[in-house]
């Protein structure tokens, strides 16, 4: 676990620790996208927090992270509402396999969901943000392994084949959310950059009719700069950041 103080201050050894390790990361981006001709103000870089308590987005908060992401939904929206009054600027992602029951909530505070991956998603996702009121940035997650001929990772969802096209279709159509463009994994033991040209060349196909689908999250902690070097705008950075995550529970 962390070394949060209770009570849901950080303490400021925790603190320092975040803030440094920030340092870290910012200048392998910095450093990636040197290396690839490409602007760091391109690159958002997602802080994924999930497993991390509130304290320490609240600590990431004012060290000037802007986007947390987070992979499940009791959990993001009870540090949402934590964190809503102090930093209401905070965009929260969604990244984690999503169930068309999570939608209304996850609607309500997050203004990106990186792991659209099939159409009940679409229409669960439309509704939720309706009734809140919102518009929700959309990304169609691809399962890079079917894409590369392999079997699927069902630990980690994402469509693949024409299917990335369906589910975009509906993103773009659907009124209240946006179709940013898609989001992958890169499989384990596969190398990165085959992997990500596989995630560039689905991007292709849907750009050919959604032109403006221009955003690519890939990229986590081990392979953020073959992640730039492909063409990614969204890097989505966990233990680089906060370290180890503590088992899942
Ligand atoms: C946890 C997670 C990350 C962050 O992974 P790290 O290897 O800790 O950087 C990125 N993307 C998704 C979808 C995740 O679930």
């Amino acid at each position: 676990m962390s070394s949060a103080a209770p009570g849901g201050e950080p303490g400021p050894r925790r603190a320092a620790e975040l803030g440094a390790r920030l340092e870290l990361l910012r200048g392998r981006v910095t450093a990636a996208a040197a290396a690839a001709g490409r602007d760091p103000a391109e690159l958002t870089v997602v802080v994924v927090t999930k497993f991390f308590p509130a304290a320490d987005v609240r600590a990431l908060a004012d060290l000037g992270v802007r986007d947390v992401g987070e992979s499940r939904d009791q959990e993001a929206a009870a540090k949402a509402a934590e964190l809503a009054p102090e930093h209401p600027a905070l965009r929260w992602h969604f990244v984690g396999q999503l169930q068309t029951n999570k939608c209304r909530s996850v609607a309500r505070y997050a203004a990106a969901v990186h792991s659209v991956d099939r159409p009940r998603l679409v229409a669960a996702l439309a509704a939720g943000a309706t009734a809140a009121g919102r518009e929700l940035d959309c990304f169609v997650q691809v399962d890079l392994a079917r894409e590369l001929g392999e079997d699927a990772d069902p630990a980690r969802g994402g469509a693949a084949g024409d299917d990335v096209l369906r589910v975009a279709d509906a993103v773009a159509s659907a009124g209240p959310l946006r179709l940013a463009g898609l989001m992958a994994v890169a499989p384990r033991g596969q190398d990165p950059q085959r992997a990500f040209a596989a995630l560039v060349r689905a991007a292709g196909r849907v750009r050919a009719g959604h032109p403006g689908a221009v955003h690519l999250s890939a990229g986590m902690s081990g392979d953020l700069e073959a992640a730039v070097a492909a063409g990614a705008t969204h890097l989505r950075v966990g233990s680089a950041v906060l370290g180890t995550r503590p088992a899942a529970r």
